[in-house]
């Protein structure tokens, strides 16, 4: 079983995402992500990413007049189911980066931007990043006119994707306002700055990038200013948070699975884990919470697949998938005992993922703070009348 076996999302699956469904669950095994990293348990090298173009996983969600497949968040959701299974969610988050994140500036971007990076992005012959977290609010990253280039200054830290990437989706201020910039790291005074070692998320690299004085021409803007922008912004990051919290939706279900049939073996006291009323309850909140997550997912993907854009909902989405997912893996943990502990337990290193789902696509306080204005701003507006 799994979110797409859901009566709601079960309806929406065309004949092209069962196809989908079973090529990616032969496609992405242990054996071809362990032949795909450097080193061993690092990151994806730029290899990979070409295979995992050319054998049609980029570009899933993408309409097909953009050269995408056209199989929507419900394609994107699919192949996450199988990606999910290698265990390691640094592959998925990058390939959120690239899929949804990337495309989705591009698609709304100039056509010359658009016809000059979108067909590499989509065989794999260039990765992209997401630049966005500065390393504080007095240190943005910054990009002034002159002539017709802009010039960039400033770091982003802790960027997915960003050592193998080719192109930086930069989040930067122009004119006083934010902007997203795409800044190809061959320019002159683009540096990774740093590789980080990390707990989980270790199949796609974090790096620190340094921009000193990068010149890129002002065409370079993806997105500015005002209004428009605002809705851009929560549009990508809608999709992205989406995806995490049914990243994490799957980690759940798996992390029950296991546990489920763990306390029914492990016998304690004269009976099973599982039949001591602490440990049963314990699992029947965890499987409440799944109903709940599961039910989440498959609301917030039919709504985005109708064109809807629900950024508080998907916020509220991403904030609950994540704590309950977090919670149930380090509950594993305690039911496994000492083997909890241990650095090659399914339930600790599923811990160590959901770490990183805890601040990817913005931290979970983020998410209640985005859930708490945005609800606030409809309810003003409903009290005034003011049409949405
Ligand atoms: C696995 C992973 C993937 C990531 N991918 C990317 C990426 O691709 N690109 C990118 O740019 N960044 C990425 N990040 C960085 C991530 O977006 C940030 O770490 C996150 O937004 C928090 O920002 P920060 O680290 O600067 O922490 P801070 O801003 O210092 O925040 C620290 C803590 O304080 C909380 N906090 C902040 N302000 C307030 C407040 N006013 N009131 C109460 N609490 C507050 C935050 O919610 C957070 O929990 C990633 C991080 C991880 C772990």
């Amino acid at each position: 079983m799994s979110v797409l076996e859901s009566g709601s999302l079960a309806a929406l699956l065309t004949p092209a995402h069962h196809a989908l469904r079973e090529r990616a669950r032969d496609f992405f095994t242990d054996a071809r992500l362990a032949g795909w990293r450097e080193p061993a348990n690092g990151p994806l090298t730029g290899r990979a990413w070409r295979e995992l173009g050319e054998a049609g996983y980029l570009g899933v969600s993408l309409p097909t007049e953009f050269g995408g497949a056209g199989l929507g968040v419900l394609g994107s959701l699919v192949l996450g189911e199988a990606v999910s299974r290698l265990g390691d969610v640094g592959l998925p988050l990058g390939m959120h980066v690239q899929n949804e994140v990337a495309c989705q500036w591009l698609v709304d971007a100039d056509p010359v931007l658009r016809a000059e990076f979108l067909p590499r992005l989509l065989d794999g012959r260039l990765v992209a990043c997401q630049a966005d977290t500065d390393p504080s609010a007095d240190e943005p990253t910054t990009a002034v006119r002159d002539g017709d280039d802009l010039v960039v200054n400033g770091a982003k830290l802790f960027v997915i994707n960003g050592a193998v990437a080719g192109l930086c989706f930069t989040r930067v201020l122009l004119d006083g306002s934010p902007a997203i910039v795409a800044v190809d790291k061959d320019r002159p005074g683009v540096r990774v700055a740093e590789v980080y070692d990390k707990l989980g998320t270790r199949s796609a690299d974090s790096a620190r990038l340094e921009f000193t004085d990068v010149r890129v021409p002002a065409t370079r803007v993806v997105s500015s200013g005002g209004v428009g922008r605002h809705l851009r912004w929560n549009r990508v990051m809608t999709l992205l948070r989406f995806l995490i919290a049914a990243d994490a939706a799957l980690v759940h279900r798996r992390l029950l699975d296991r546990v489920t049939r763990y306390a029914g073996e492990r016998a304690l006291g004269g009976r099973p884990l599982a039949a001591w009323p602490v440990n049963s309850h314990a699992l029947a909140r965890f499987r409440a919470d799944l109903e709940l997550v599961e039910a989440g997912v498959a609301r917030a993907c039919a709504r985005l697949d109708a064109g809807a854009w629900p950024v508080p909902e998907v916020a509220a989405l991403k904030w609950f998938c994540v704590e309950r997912a977090c919670a149930l893996a380090a509950a594993c943990c305690d039911l496994e005992g000492g083997a909890g502990y241990m650095w090659g337990n399914p339930s600790l290193r599923d811990l160590a993922q959901l770490r990183g789902l805890r601040m990817a696509g913005g931290s979970q306080t983020t998410m209640l703070t985005i859930t708490n204005h945005s609800f606030a701003a409809r309810a003003e507006w409903d009290t005034a009348g003011v049409a949405r």
